[in-house]
């Protein structure tokens, strides 16, 4: 998506966001960007070249002292301005995602929603900053810990969730102290700029929330400048760990999230319709570009042939459709070759041996990046359907004959973010709690997506790094650690003492 566009008339630019103002791009590249439901170019975003970073952490950098300085009950009222204002203008956000990402309105507001709730928690920031205290840890000494920003920070964001994800970071960051420079993906950016519009009206200080847009250069830009101290991304396992690897070596802080697989199993004795419904909102809701959502659905003995007849069922009820239109459950996909690629995997399936038992390309709208809803079912762990994340519509079935080996298909998997059981047992599904591999575990919950004063993230190729997103951990993420030992003793006391100090 970098190539250099003749945008025609119709065309809107999309420029950066850098110190308070919109900022042209200069680097002569731009790249399209779509209505996903009709195929048409909507855009031609600037794509930054390095110059152009550095100009925006610069920014950053000049914005980070008056605004680490601010007293927390001020930033406090900032933020719960922010909230105020995000929330009277969630359908106008919600536009922007449904008009570039393609998501059904109703679906685009529920992220807009899910990402509030991350501002309300940063509402609370004088308490979240809250250090410890010790009084008299040595004779008439105190001993207290605080924690400071870490200075200019950044997020890296996907395609996926346009507001949420931006949201999950530049709130924590900013209401901690921090300056932020946020490189958006560039296939839907004009949520980014829309926020940094709505943050200049909130009060929020020129510089201290900056956006570049761009590809690979603004990533590389980012990760290399010296005066950028930490980096989230979320996106592709490949691009996390190449943003972890690259971004610590050069002594960033990182937290990188990745790529899914997440299995939903099914035991014989859950509710055969409770599970359908489940496996069918989960795979197919904004058209599985989730990550959160069930690719995998796995069904434990006797229960996989009503599923699947239930599962089969509902798919031709749900209606597929441009965004914007009230009655559309699922919207379209992002591009058009990555519709293509997704639609792949239905061959892929019926080569390797998986029954084709909807195929999404018959009854799809022709107009835009279309696929509906697809199931394949018996898909087994060697198949390409099965390994890898397609990101789309294309739900899979593995039958298995026992628990245990449902539990060992989710745990060797490389990937670790979300699972879902779904039974009526409360001691298998604790079980299940006590040994499953991934960081985010539902029980009769098939999106199991943390709310906001817990933390998000997976395990093993899921997440690159030791912090996960939002909470008290995306608050530890950007502040770092200060104890401070004092004491006020009567001068007349004092005198040389070369031993090592002693707290008794
Ligand atoms: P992506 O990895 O292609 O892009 C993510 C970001 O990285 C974008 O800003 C993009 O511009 C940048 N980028 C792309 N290629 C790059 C390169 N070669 N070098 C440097 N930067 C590069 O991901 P995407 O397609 O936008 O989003 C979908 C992916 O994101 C899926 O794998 C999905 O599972 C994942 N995702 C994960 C989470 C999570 O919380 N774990 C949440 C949402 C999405």
């Amino acid at each position: 998506m970098t190539d250099i566009v003749d945008a025609p008339a119709a065309v809107k630019p999309i420029n950066h966001w850098i110190a308070g103002g919109r900022y042209a791009g200069e680097s002569g590249r731009t790249g399209p960007v779509y209505n996903p439901a009709t195929g048409e170019q909507s855009g031609a975003v600037d794509l930054a070249s390095t110059e152009e970073v550095g100009r925006a952490v610069q920014a950053a950098k000049d914005a980070f002292p008056a605004w680490r300085a601010l007293s927390l009950a001020r930033r406090a009222e900032l933020f719960f301005a922010i909230r105020e204002l995000f929330h009277a203008k969630r359908e106008e956000i919600a536009r922007h995602l449904t008009a570039e990402h393609g998501k059904v309105l109703s679906d685009a507001m529920g992220e807009v929603t899910r990402g509030l709730e991350v501002i309300e928690f940063c509402c609370g920031i004088p308490h979240l900053l809250k250090g410890g205290m010790t009084e008299q840890a040595s004779t008439g000494i105190d001993v207290y810990s605080i924690r400071q920003p870490l200075g200019v920070v950044a997020g890296i964001t996907p395609f996926n969730f346009p507001a949420m994800v931006p949201m999950w970071m530049w709130a924590p960051a900013l209401a901690s102290g921090n300056t932020f420079v946020l490189k958006p993906s560039e296939k839907d950016p004009s949520a980014s700029v829309f926020t940094a519009e709505l943050l200049k009206q909130a009060g929020i200080p020129d510089g201290v929330f900056n956006v570049v847009h761009g590809d690979k250069v603004a990533v590389d830009a980012l990760l290399d400048h010296p005066d950028v101290a930490a980096i989230s991304f979320v996106g592709s396992t490949p691009i996390a760990r190449y943003v972890y690897e690259t971004a610590t070596a050069k002594g960033k802080r990182c937290q990188a999230l990745g790529g899914a697989k997440n299995h939903m199993i099914v035991l014989p004795d859950a509710d055969i319709d409770m599970a359908a419904d489940a496996a069918v909102s989960a795979a197919y809701g904004s058209a599985g570009e989730r990550c959160m959502a069930v690719s995998l659905v796995v069904a434990v003995g006797e229960v996989a042939d009503p599923l699947v007849a239930a599962i089969k069922e509902r798919i031709p009820k749900v209606k597929v459709g441009d965004g914007m239109d009230a009655s559309s459950e699922m919207g379209p996909l992002i591009t058009r070759e990555h519709r293509d690629k997704v639609a792949s995997y239905i061959d892929a399936g019926a080569t390797e041996g998986a029954t084709v038992v909807t195929d999404g390309r018959e009854g799809a709208p022709t107009d835009g990046f279309f696929l509906a809803p697809s199931l394949l079912d018996n898909v087994t762990p060697e198949m390409s359907t099965y390994t890898d994340e397609i990101f789309g519509p294309v739900l899979g079935v593995t039958r298995v004959a026992t628990y245990d080996e449902a539990v060992q298909l989710v745990n060797e998997n490389p990937y670790g973010n979300g699972t879902a059981i779904f039974t009526r047992d409360g001691g298998v599904a604790r079980q299940f709690q006590f040994e499953v591999q991934a960081g985010m575990v539902g029980i009769n919950v098939p999106v199991p997506v943390p709310v906001a004063y817990y933390s998000f993230g997976g395990w093993k190729a899921s997440l690159f790094g030791d912090r996960h997103i939002y909470g008290p951990e995306g608050i530890d993420f950007y502040t770092r650690s200060k104890v401070v030992t004092a004491r006020w003793p009567d001068p007349a006391t004092s005198k040389v003492d070369l031993g090592f100090p002693q707290t008794r």
